[in-house]
């Protein structure tokens, strides 16, 4: 990977950090209890809490997600940065501008 693809990558990086903290922040507001004296009918309180499962399962990759990217951040100017952990050929810059959090290959990661 050349020192250009780099800095746009950390630029990618930095601006996806950004948007995954928001959307953090977003989705904390989202999970919040429900209140049990509602005024909410039953079925409705229902879709509520089944909605709540969903945002709180993409809170939990959102987390994931942004641990990721700042590993990335901090990986960026090394060596190892943009070379699969698995079989360690390039993981290439296509796959990394779309995912810079990524520690593996399309192969590699398709065989998990
Ligand atoms: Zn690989």
């Amino acid at each position: 990977m050349t020192q250009k693809e780099k800095d746009t990558l950390k630029k990618i990086i930095e601006n996806d950090i950004v948007t995954t903290e928001d959307q953090i922040t977003i989705l904390e507001e989202k999970v919040k209890p429900i209140a049990p004296d509602c005024s909410l009918g039953r079925l409705t309180r229902l879709e509520a809490m089944g909605e709540q499962d969903v945002n709180n399962k993409i809170l939990d990759e959102s987390r994931v997600k942004l641990t990721r990217l700042k590993n990335a951040l901090l990986r960026i100017d090394k060596e190892m940065f943009g070379i699969c952990i698995e079989c360690e050929e390039e993981i290439g810059f296509g796959r990394m501008s779309i995912r810079p959090e990524s520690v593996r290959c399309v192969a590699c990661a398709s065989n998990l």
